[in-house]
């Protein structure tokens, strides 16, 4: 099958950028899909190939064209993986990066053990019942601050150690954080495999 038009089951402006600018070389235009009046579906579940599937398999249905959706967030070891799936909205409603940040600061006070990790999945369905979507993870590991350091990125960059270079996410250069990230490494993975496909 050849792809040439992708919904995005998404509104965010930013990811609809990163994403065109690697799927255009290979010929694929990708249309938000509020574009194509499709509304936000619900993400019930607790894992984040789940709800990425859940989003992809919404628009593909909606719209009749292949789908892509992300699902990402932050698991923390100590945490058992929280915030997780819930990461957007882990200090409840409204969501708030600087609540978030302060409940992740306060759960972890007495802890020893800081381990975390970005994770990113990506999927396609091509259509809404596909049996085989495509499926690509990204990982980046590092370190939960004491406190927040850096004016850079969204959500957890402040409190979140890359070891390698001994920086919070928010103070890394932009297209450093985009290379090492879960979602630049997700993208890869994706691209890799839906030349594959
Ligand atoms: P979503 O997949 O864009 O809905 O991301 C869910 C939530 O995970 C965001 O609201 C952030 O709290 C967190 N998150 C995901 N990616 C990042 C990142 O690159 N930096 C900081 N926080 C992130």
């Amino acid at each position: 099958m050849k792809l040439q038009k992708l919904v995005l089951a998404s509104s965010n402006a930013k990811k609809l950028e990163e994403l065109s600018a690697l799927l255009s070389p290979l010929g694929i235009q990708l249309v938000p899909q509020r574009e194509l009046g499709v509304a936000e579906c619900d993400e019930p579940h607790c894992t984040f190939v789940e709800n990425a599937l859940a989003k992809a398999r919404h628009a593909a249905s909606m719209t009749g064209l292949p789908a892509l959706a992300d699902d990402s967030g932050l698991c923390v070891d100590a945490l058992f993986g929280a915030p997780g799936v819930h990461s957007a909205r882990y200090a409840g409603e409204p969501k708030s990066d600087e609540r978030n940040n302060q409940k992740l600061v306060d759960a972890l006070q007495n802890e020893a053990n800081r381990n975390a990790r970005f994770v990113c999945v990506i999927t396609l369905a091509r259509y809404a019942a596909d049996p085989r979507p495509i499926i690509a993870e990204g990982e980046w590991r590092g370190e939960i601050l004491r406190a927040p350091k850096g004016a850079g990125g969204f959500g957890y960059d402040p409190l979140f150690l890359d070891k390698e270079s001994g920086l919070a996410s928010a103070e890394l250069p932009p297209e450093v954080k985009n290379r090492k990230s879960h979602r630049g490494q997700a993208m890869q993975a994706f691209i890799e495999k839906l030349k594959s496909s």
